[in-house]
């Protein structure tokens, strides 16, 4: 009884590790809930990243049929270079990376890599080819050693600790109990937003993957610690394809393409300075951030003189 018993209660707990896999990657994404299942095309082929080359072009997408989210999105982000999207909360953002991703497929239009529609590639290639942080990461159950290696498997223990310091984790992580041993979860070491985003970095940093998305990566950080960041990211970014969605406008002045989405459209495209002089919804979200900046720099200032 006891010897059937076992494997039995083995493979459950291996069926609920998948389980839990699978919850977290789309916990990962910040994806509620998915109605219909991806699946590989009978013909699939492996994503061949060439250039890598990303388009969007006419796309168009709804969780629910009745309530249209993005309304025809074109766009290119010309290999090794940087776009990013900006644009109010519920603009429709973080829904373009997950279409990139493929955790759903778009209702109309297409995306393309490299001129491959990625409804015909594998997931696994595909995925493999994106480097993404999320919004909001969710960690595994296991050490954190395993978390920042989930970027790439086969990484030595240097190169991890190597991505740690990169993402300035490192020291904090030599500080809990067992080092990179420690576990994390509910059972274990619990790291704040700012730490988390500091880990889902560090993955990144350490795929090293032909195409970057970056949706809003630094936005649990304070101002010194994204700055510090910030130099670790345009390094991972030089040379490679990205898209990146920004919280701060201040840390994509430089992007090659900025583009303002508002309810589900292209509102406004260019560069910083051409925005600006456009003196439309851009310059005033950049008006209004440098503004709140001011304004705490100043409450900053009378705090240390008292
Ligand atoms: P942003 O990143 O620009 O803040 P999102 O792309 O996350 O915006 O969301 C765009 C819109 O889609 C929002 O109105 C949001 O409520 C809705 N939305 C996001 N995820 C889902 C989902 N899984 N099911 C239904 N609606 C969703
Ligand atoms: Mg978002």
């Amino acid at each position: 009884m006891i010897q059937l018993y076992q494997p039995l209660n083995f493979m459950g707990m291996v069926y609920r590790e998948i389980k839990q896999a699978i919850i977290d990657i789309e916990k990962m994404f910040g994806v509620l809930h998915r109605e219909a299942e991806i699946k590989d095309a009978p013909d699939a082929r492996p994503l061949a990243v060439t250039a890598g080359t990303v388009r969007f072009e006419d796309v168009r997408f709804a969780y629910e049929p009745t309530r249209p989210i993005l309304k025809g999105i074109s766009f290119e982000v010309p290999a090794g270079k940087t776009v990013a999207i900006v644009g109010p909360s519920g603009a429709g953002k973080s829904t373009i990376s997950r279409l990139l991703f493929r955790l759903y497929d778009v209702s109309g239009g297409k995306i393309l890599i490299d001129g491959q529609d990625i409804r015909a590639v594998t997931q696994d290639s595909l995925r493999a080819s994106i480097g993404m942080v999320p919004q909001d990461t969710v960690l595994f159950n296991d050490t954190i050693r395993y978390n920042i290696r989930y970027g790439r498997w086969d990484a030595s223990d240097a190169e991890v600790e190597e991505a740690a310091r990169l993402a300035q984790i490192d020291h904090f992580i030599r500080m809990a109990p067992k080092g990179y041993e420690t576990q994390v979860g509910e059972r274990g070491l619990k790291l704040s937003g700012g730490e988390k985003q500091r880990v889902a970095i560090a993955r990144t940093v350490l795929k090293a993957p032909p195409i970057l998305v970056l949706d809003e990566a630094t936005s649990a950080l304070d101002t010194h610690t994204e700055h510090e960041i910030q130099g670790a990211l345009d390094r991972v970014a030089r040379n490679r394809t990205s898209l990146v969605i920004a919280h701060r406008l201040s840390t994509i002045v430089g992007a090659d393409e900025i583009i303002v989405l508002d309810q589900g459209r292209i509102a406004e495209r260019g560069t910083h300075a051409n925005l600006l002089a456009q003196g439309g919804l851009y310059a005033s979200m950049w008006n209004r951030q440098r503004e709140a900046e001011a304004a705490r720099e100043k409450l900053a200032q009378m705090a240390d003189s008292s």
